[in-house]
Order: C-alpha cells, then sequence, then structure tokens
C-alpha cells in the first residue's frame, strides 16, 4: 500500500535495523531492492550530517522517543536533497517496541526559500544600518543645538525621535545578529573582566532609560572572568529589558550574581506577568512569542532571548527559566568562569 506514494516510507525493528523501504527510495537513490535492505542507508546521507543523524536514531532506538532529524539525502544522479525524517515506534500492549515507522519528505524548497529570506534578512539590516546611524548622529547635535532654546515642542518631538530611532536599532542590531548566528559569523571577543563593573555599566544603563522601574542590585564578590564583555553585556540588557517590559504595574527587579570555583551566575528576577510552563520551554525558539500576549502592550519580535541563549551556548553555558504565572520570572545564564 505504501509501496507506490511518492513519499519515503521506511520501517525498521526494534534494534533500528532496516526492514523495510518503498518504491520512492529505490527511485530516489537507484538502489536495487536487494542493495537496499542491509543497512546502506547512512551512506546516502551527506558526511556532515552523518553524525548528527546517527546519534539521533540511536538516542530514539534507545529511549523509544520519536525520531526526527532534518538531513541532506544523495539522490541516484549524485545530488543531495534535503529531507526531514521522521519516524514513530508501534509497541505492544506491554509497551515493548515492535518496529518503526518513519517517514522522510523532501523539504529542499523550503530550505532554499528559508535561505533565501535569511540572506534576506542580513542584507536589509545591514543596508539600513548606515542612514540609521546617520540619523542618530544628527538628532543628537539638534538635542544639543537646541537644549536650551526653551522650545518645549521641539525638545519633546526631538526625544520622541530619538526614543523611536533607538528602538529601530536595536531591532535592526538584533536582525543582523540573527543573520550572524545563521551564517556562523558570530565570533566572541573575549577578554578579562570584573563582573561588578560590568553589572553595574548595564544595569545603570536600562534604569536610565526607565527611571520609574526600581532595579536592586546584589552585590557579591568581585571576580574576574574571561568572556566576551560586550556580549554578555547583550544578553543581561535583554533579561533587564523584559523585566521591565513584562512587569506592567510595579516594577522591581532583582538582579544577583553568584559563583562557584568554576562556573558564575547572573540572575534577574521580577514580579511581573510570569510565563507558564509549557512557554518557558520554548521562550528561547527563534521568533517564540507567548500566544495572547498583548501586542500592543508588549511589542516584540521573539528574537531577543534566542540571541541571548546562542551567545551564552557560545560561551559554554547554559540559560534558565523559573516562573510562576502572575507571580513573576527568574532568568538567569551560568557560564564557566574561563570559557
Ligand atoms: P520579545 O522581543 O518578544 O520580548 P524575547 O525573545 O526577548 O522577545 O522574549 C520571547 C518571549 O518570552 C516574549 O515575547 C515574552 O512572551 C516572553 N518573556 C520573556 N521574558 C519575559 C519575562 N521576564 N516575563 C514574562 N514573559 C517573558
Amino acid at each position: 500500500m505504501c509501496s507506490s506514494i511518492p513519499q519515503i516510507v521506511w520501517t525498521a525493528d526494534a534494534e533500528g535495523k532496516i526492514t523495510y523501504w518503498n518504491k520512492a527510495w529505490y527511485n530516489y537513490t537507484g538502489l536495487k531492492n536487494e542493495e537496499a535492505i542491509s543497512n546502506t542507508w547512512i551512506q546516502f546521507v551527506n558526511p556532515q550530517d552523518r553524525e548528527e543523524n546517527i546519534k539521533t536514531w540511536e538516542k530514539s532506538v534507545e529511549t523509544g522517543n520519536e525520531f526526527g532529524c532534518e538531513h541532506r539525502i544523495k539522490r541516484h544522479d549524485g545530488v543531495y536533497r534535503w529531507h526531514l525524517s521522521r519516524a514513530i515506534p508501534q509497541k505492544d500492549k506491554e509497551g515493548n517496541i515492535l518496529r518503526w515507522v518513519g517517514a522522510s519528505t523532501d523539504i529542499q524548497e523550503i530550505k532554499e526559500l528559508e535561505e533565501q529570506k535569511d540572506f534576506f534578512i542580513g542584507m536589509a539590516s545591514h543596508e539600513l544600518k548606515t542612514p540609521i546611524t546617520s540619523i542618530k548622529g544628527y538628532i543628537q547635535i539638534l538635542q544639543e543645538m537646541y537644549a536650551d532654546n526653551g522650545d518645549r515642542f521641539l525638545n519633546s518631538s526631538l526625544n520622541t525621535v530619538d526614543k523611536q530611532i533607538r528602538t529601530l536599532t536595536e531591532l535592526i542590531t538584533d536582525l543582523l545578529d540573527l543573520s550572524k548566528i545563521k551564517s556562523g559569523a558570530l565570533v566572541l571577543n573575549k577578554s578579562h573582566f570584573k563582573i561588578l563593573e560590568f553589572a553595574k555599566e548595564y544595569i545603570s544603563e536600562i534604569q536610565r532609560i526607565h527611571p520609574l522601574c526600581n532595579i536592586i542590585f546584589e552585590p557579591s564578590e568581585n571576580i574576574e572572568i574571561f568572556a566576551d564583555r560586550e556580549r554578555l553585556g547583550q544578553v543581561l540588557i535583554n533579561f533587564l529589558t523584559n523585566a521591565v517590559k513584562y512587569s506592567p504595574d510595579e516594577c522591581d527587579v532583582h538582579v544577583r550574581i553568584w559563583h562557584s570555583e568554576n562556573e558564575v551566575t547572573f540572575s534577574v528576577q521580577d514580579f511581573g506577568i510570569g510565563i507558564s510552563p509549557l512557554d518557558q520551554k520554548r521562550i528561547f525558539e527563534r521568533f517564540y512569542r507567548v500566544e495572547g500576549t498583548n501586542e500592543k502592550t508588549y511589542r516584540g519580535f521573539g528574537i531577543g532571548l534566542n540571541i541571548a541563549a546562542e551567545i551564552i551556548e557560545r560561551h559554554g553555558g547554559t540559560v534558565h527559566v523559573e516562573s510562576e504565572i502572575g507571580k513573576g520570572s527568574i532568568l538567569s545564564f551560568t557560564i564557566p568562569r574561563k570559557s
């Protein structure tokens, strides 16, 4: 029944050994029946994707959890095309795995569209950066020129433009970072620095922008770490901005730092709207925004935390979230002191 559908369909035994391929696999690879059944499939996976593919498959066979991976598979003419492969285990009444049933779908076109989108985001954000920087410079000059002339309307207009330009700059910087991450161009520029001066600098920046918010910093021992100061600052700013943004009523934010022999942790606690357990698992994903949060009240694109998680991962660290709806959230990151 599955033999003639255009999608590649396969089965494997409980040990993960392939027992069946449908016709689409033979048509795609050019293999003959008898060649295919012995576990030759891995030779058709692009060498760059093999290790990850085997690891994921073995993990599923071992745990009995659904299998899923994206990999490039070689066609009969030698061309690799991206496929999404998924498999589910069929179990008996006792829960023992009888067999795996899997399918591989050609996603080459989707991948190409994704690449075009990433290229466009990268190019557009890069091109937007120059005019925005120039506008920002002129606004600052105008603000200085007319600071003492007493024209309240002019001054408040310039302040509004300045604020909006700041928001625009942040968005463009995030988009640029996103494309850097995608293309592997986000490199860390590490140096030795003291944590207290570092934290105070970024906290005071956010405090200045949000004077009504009460940011409490509980200083710790001023140890030195080796990391990318600016990138870590970006993560701290993201946590702090979110803490302020998602605290609609009273805005109290606590910043804490603690360390062990090898690691240091920075945490930002707010008492705002909180995040449900389901959303906690997903907020570090790209473009993920909690559904139902009023978009007008909480504007954003859902990329800040994704970039933050990427920066921390590149330091060999981890990000954490603890939260309760209506009570607030604690976002933290832990990195090696000498990453
Ligand atoms: P955004 O620009 O949308 O704020 P982020 O990547 O920074 O993007 O955050 C992703 C999502 O996680 C947000 O849209 C929000 O729903 C949720 N979130 C992040 N931080 C908090 C927080 N401190 N309290 C409540 N929700 C938060």
